[in-house]
Formats: structure tokens, C-alpha cells, sequence
């Protein structure tokens, strides 16, 4: 796919490893390979995470437009308002963030650690709001911007997730770019990738990348939103936008879409006893962190579609490591006994 004509601002170190996991694989039975694509290991910045990839193309709209202030909106604990905070720092601009309280969860500390505390540090403006999950355009995020504006600044809108901005779906159509480079090298081709979803332009770019060699029905999406329907309709439109900008040539169907509903109960960011039960198994065996907002719910999936043997005998699966470990903080006694 040629992304040479869109600007990318590097946020990143470049290429995120693909590892094997050996540990993991036996303990799943053995019947299919398991590997990892780290891209929780992405950049230096703020412990980086799946929303640098998606940042490198919008960060060049930011600087063209003249702006001084990037305004972006998440929950308390959200990886994207950490990672907005940590360009604003890297390229010199303020940050106002707009966190709602997404998540139906009480912890002591939820407020304090992780995700906000790092955001805090890097010196965004973060305000804490009281309305609930929805991963829409938000009127909340459109005060903050114009509340910018009255204070004579000049911001940059970035919606949640960096989703329904006109380039959010590039990153990752880059990424199935460097997955297939990483192939040829390793002489394997991954049957099944496997990645979260929520706001969706994670899996909608890499459905519109992998459709380049029609494996768009091998990205198995895990949702973690708990509304499916939403998220489904989300990556519908990013799909479709992306596809155009990219010059795909073609419409992406509707059953190249797989995003499986299952196991996100109960609720976005309430991990399932399954689900905690899977980080638990990811970090016994490969000292693998997931989180129970997102990777610990699609940790979660893949453990159990090789339970029902979903994916046949001798597959090799490509699990998408997104990020998220510091919203762990916030879960301290969830997990204060391991
Ligand atoms: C944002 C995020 C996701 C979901 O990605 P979307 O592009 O919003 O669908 C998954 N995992 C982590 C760690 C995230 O921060």
C-alpha cells in the first residue's frame, strides 16, 4: 500500500518486534503457535502504546493548521489522552484533556496513578468530567476546544481514540505493511491476527492494509466496549474512509469485518473473572502485562477461540499487543493478591 503520500511525524522507534511464545503456546495446548507483536514496545515516549502509530499521521495536520493546543478526550485511565499528552510535550504544544468517567470501577487510587499521573506530569490540562463511556463525538471535547478558543489559543482537535479523524486509519494500514516485510524475514505467514477493538481505527486500518492481499477476514477484532454495534459501525466508516484515501481500489465487504462481541462483558473496563484469569496466564508465561480494560479482554478471546478450536490445528496467531499496562495502577486491589 503506498503511504508515501501522507506525511508521518516519527513518534516511534520504527518496526515493534514479533516474538515467539513458547510458554504460552504449550500452555494452550500446543496445537497452535502463538506470537506476539509488541507494539506496546513502540516508543520511548510516556511507555508508548497503539496510539503513537495512529498519531505519526495526524501530527503533521496539527503543525500545518497553526495550532498551539492539541484537545483530545478519553476516560480517567485513558492510554490515548497519556499518548496526546506525551506529543503535545514532544513537539511543543500545549494539551487540554477532557477524561470522563468511562469506567464504572472504585479503586483508591484511580484517579491518581498510571495513565493520569503520567499525563499530569508531562503538564497537560486535564479535566475530569462526569459523563459516561460512549466512544462518539463527544460535546464535552467540543467545549474543551472552544474553551481553548476563548482564551485567545488556537487548538487541535483530535477525538477519542484518534478514531474518526480523517487520518486515524493510516497507522495501522502501515502496519500490515511492516507485518508482511517481518514475514519474509521470519519465512512464516501468520493465519490469524488477533487485536482489540474499541474505537476502531486500530483494526479499520489494518483491515483496509490486509485487504491489499485479501486477508482482511484473518484480523479477528476482540471487542472490549461492551457496545458492539457502535464499534462495529465505527470501524465500518474508518474503513471506508481509509480505503478511499488510500486508493484501495476497491470496497472492503461487510464480512471482512470479524469482530467478535463475546468478551467484553461486564462492562468496559470491569474485567470478568475469565478475563483476569487470562493476565494472569499471559504473565505467568511470558511475564506478558495485560491490562483489564483492553488487552486482558482480548488475551481473553484468543485463549478461549483456541479453547473451542476456532483457529485450525497448525495456525500460526499473531496476537497484537496494543499497550495499556499503566491503567494496572488503577486496579490495585483487583490484583492485590497477584
Ligand atoms: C485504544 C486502545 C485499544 C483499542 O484501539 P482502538 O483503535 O480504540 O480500537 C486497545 N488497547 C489499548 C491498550 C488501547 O490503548
Amino acid at each position: 500500500m503506498n503511504l508515501s503520500k501522507f506525511e508521518r511525524y516519527p513518534l516511534t522507534f520504527g518496526p515493534t518486534p514479533i516474538e515467539y511464545l513458547p510458554r504460552m503456546t504449550e500452555g494452550l495446548g500446543g496445537k497452535v503457535k502463538i506470537f506476539a507483536k509488541r507494539e506496546d514496545c513502540n516508543s520511548g515516549l510516556a511507555m508508548g502504546g497503539n496510539k503513537l502509530r495512529k498519531l505519526e499521521y495526524i501530527v503533521p495536520d496539527a503543525i500545518a493548521s497553526g495550532a498551539d493546543t492539541l484537545v483530545s478526550i478519553g476516560g480517567v485511565q485513558s492510554n490515548h489522552t497519556r499518548l496526546v499528552a506525551a506529543t503535545a510535550a514532544k513537539i511543543g504544544m500545549k494539551c487540554r484533556l477532557v477524561q470522563e468517567s468511562w469506567v464504572p470501577h472504585d479503586d483508591a487510587v484511580y484517579d491518581r496513578v498510571g495513565n493520569i499521573l503520567m499525563t499530569r506530569l508531562m503538564g497537560a490540562d486535564s479535566r475530569i468530567v462526569d459523563d459516561g463511556f460512549d466512544i462518539g463525538i463527544r460535546s464535552s471535547w467540543e467545549d474543551a476546544i472552544q474553551s481553548v478558543r476563548d482564551e485567545g489559543g488556537k487548538p487541535y482537535g483530535i477525538p477519542a481514540g484518534a478514531s474518526v479523524h480523517k487520518y486515524g486509519g493510516l497507522g495501522y494500514v502501515g502496519f500490515a505493511d511492516e507485518v508482511r516485510a517481518q514475514e519474509k524475514d521470519l519465512g512464516i505467514t501468520f493465519d490469524f491476527i488477533i487485536v482489540c477493538v474499541v474505537t476502531g481505527s486500530t483494526q479499520g486500518g489494518m483491515i483496509v492494509g490486509f485487504a491489499d492481499d485479501n486477508r482482511a477476514r484473518r484480523v479477528i477484532g476482540i471487542d472490549a466496549s461492551g457496545t458492539p454495534r457502535q464499534t462495529r459501525d465505527q470501524v465500518r466508516l474508518i474503513v471506508d474512509q481509509t480505503a478511499n484515501l488510500v486508493e484501495l481500489g476497491r470496497d472492503v465487504l461487510d464480512d471482512e469485518i470479524h469482530i467478535n462481541p463475546d468478551y467484553a462483558y461486564p462492562a468496559y473496563g470491569v474485567p470478568s473473572a475469565e478475563t483476569n484469569e487470562a493476565i494472569r496466564f499471559a504473565a505467568k508465561t511470558e511475564a506478558m502485562i495485560t491490562d483489564p480494560v483492553y488487552e486482558g479482554k482480548s488475551m481473553q478471546g484468543m485463549v478461549d477461540l483456541v479453547h473451542k478450536g476456532f483457529f485450525p490445528d497448525g495456525s500460526k496467531l499473531l496476537y497484537v499487543h496494543l499497550g495499556g499496562a499503566p491503567a494496572l495502577n488503577g486496579y490495585s486491589y483487583t490484583y492485590r493478591n497477584g
